[in-house]
């Protein structure tokens, strides 16, 4: 099979099995053949991981900043020159066009180990003057072993995004790929290793979720973020709280996108072709909730019906390809349940609405107008290319529709009126907000959920925050006076 990795697992600076492991079967989503055989670790192997992180880590965490940084920075570097390769694999495992994968994926991962790597040198503590002439200081301390869990969409992204602040803190990392998109992590621990990372700093294991709930409950982990839908989350979250333990969570979403009528509307249809259709719609963040103004909801339509004409759908190896299949057969399924459930419901059906037949998870991107606010389509997270169309007349009531959900990951506004946009910011109940643009999630830009969409921040100087702890040291430099 052309992208059988050499074992299952990567512990302690080398590929493992153990086959009596459960089978995961590796499919490429384009023609549902079976591209790679991994199996699910067994407890032999979640201990051997939990074991050399530990080691890994107390040695990593004695070196400098800047050490650390290096070995980041060259990690980035190798991941830039494999590009392709990496690429490729991603796009095997995802489904995802190349046009995407060469830009989005390795490189975002890229982009955050070359960011955190520059940052490790410049972590510290502070110095605090208190009465009588004593100070305290203050150490940045890393956690100790920490366990990243992903989701399928972005395999390498996830995996990078969550490693980079933790390595850089002077954490170890356990990273358990979604069992859907098992490959690319592995690449990621080599690559680590050829950089200069210790053997067992950054390990991966593969499993279904009891794999992920095994790592989260054991009493030597000491941090979890886990990228996943919100009822994965509430239990991971649960676990990690019984022991204590510090949390990232980013989680779903069915974020809103208002488009008023001086908008710039060619953006604006841009941005929800981007924000509904980039990795045929399985982004966390999608702007899937789509507002626009009555007096223009005709103009944008007809307009974005034209561009839904140039979406190229096909084999994602090909450059040219714009949209590829879905994942699974099982998320197409789901999503083609709720496009049944919009027309159930009265939706206007205005671009797609079918799977494609033939081989692989292939889907027609899809327009439904006239949604109301209460339908299942504008309410539950789909994680499918179906963009629903609403419409809204005046600021107040389109914001507390917008905010309407218990939902909070992200929001968009399009106007060319600057004070409107920053109050409908001020207003959005969402983590990460757009002004005249959608989906963008720079390195340097914190990235993450309010209300259910999750806890926590990743990306830029937020995330050392989540990756590392203070200690306070009281310096005393006169006597040290008692009552007896
Ligand atoms: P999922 O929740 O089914 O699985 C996510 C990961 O959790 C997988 O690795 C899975 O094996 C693991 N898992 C499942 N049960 C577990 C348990 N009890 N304990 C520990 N780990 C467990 O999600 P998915 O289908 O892989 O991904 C899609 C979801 O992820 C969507 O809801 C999407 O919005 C969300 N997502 C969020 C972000 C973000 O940054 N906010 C990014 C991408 C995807």
């Amino acid at each position: 099979m052309a992208y059988q990795p050499r074992a299952s697992h990567f512990v302690d600076g080398q590929y493992c099995e153990d086959s009596t492991g459960a089978a995961i079967e590796v499919v490429y989503p384009a023609t549902g053949e079976t591209i790679a055989q991994v199996h699910s670790a067994t407890t032999a192997i979640v201990e051997q991981a939990i074991v050399a992180a530990e080691a890994a880590q107390k040695m990593w965490a004695k070196l400098s900043g800047t050490e650390r940084g290096r070995v980041l920075t060259r990690a980035a570097q190798i991941l830039r020159e494999r590009n392709r390769e990496l690429s490729e694999i991603e796009t095997h495992d995802t489904g995802k066009p190349l046009s995407e994968t060469l830009v989005a994926d390795a490189a975002s991962g890229a982009d955050a180990l070359e960011y955190f790597g520059g940052l490790a040198g410049t972590l510290t503590g502070e110095h605090i003057p208190v009465a009588g002439g004593d100070f305290v200081y203050t150490r940045r301390e890393a956690l100790g072993v920490c366990v990243g869990i992903g989701a399928w969409n972005y395999p390498i992204q996830i995996a990078c995004w969550k490693a980079a602040p933790a390595l850089a803190c002077g954490n170890a990392m356990i990273f358990k790929p979604s069992e859907v998109t098992p490959l690319s992590a592995l690449k990621l621990a080599e690559i680590l290793i050829e950089a200069g990372a210790p053997a067992g700093l950054f390990n991966v294991v593969q499993g279904y979720g009891d794999v992920g709930a095994a790592l989260v409950a054991d009493p030597r982990i000491a941090k979890v973020s886990l990228t996943g839908s919100v009822p994965t989350g509430q239990k991971v979250y649960a676990s990690a709280a019984s022991g204590l333990k510090h949390a990232t969570m980013e989680l779903g979403g069915k974020s809103p996108l208002i488009i008023f009528d001086d908008a710039n509307l060619d953006n604006a249809v841009s941005a929800a072709i981007n924000g509904n259709f980039y990795s045929t719609g399985q982004i966390c963040s999608n702007s899937t909730r789509v507002f626009v103004h009555e007096s223009i909801k005709d103009v944008f339509l007809a307009r974005l019906s034209k561009r839904m004409e140039l979406a190229i759908i096909g084999d994602p190896m090909d450059e040219a390809t714009t949209i590829g299949p879905m994942v699974s057969e099982r998320q197409r399924a789901i999503t083609l349940g709720y496009i049944d459930k919009g027309l159930e419901e009265g939706a206007t059906l205005v671009a797609g609405g079918k799977a494609i037949d033939g081989a692989g998870y292939y889907i027609e991107p899809t327009v439904f107008a006239d949604v109301t606010d209460e339908m299942t389509i504008a309410r539950e997270e789909i994680f499918g290319p179906v963009m629903s169309v609403l419409s809204f007349r005046d600021e107040q009531e389109v914001v507390d529709r917008a905010n309407a959900t218990a939902f909070g990951l992200a929001a968009g506004v399009f106007t060319s009126d600057l004070t409107r946009a920053h109050r409908v910011v001020e207003r959005f109940e969402a983590g990460t907000c757009y002004i005249n643009t959608f989906n963008l999630t720079p390195v340097e830009a914190p990235f993450g959920g309010v209300k259910m969409s999750g806890v926590g921040r990743e990306n830029s100087k937020a995330a050392i925050e989540h990756y590392s702890q203070l200690k306070s040291v009281y310096v005393c430099l006169g006597d040290t006076e008692a009552p007896f």
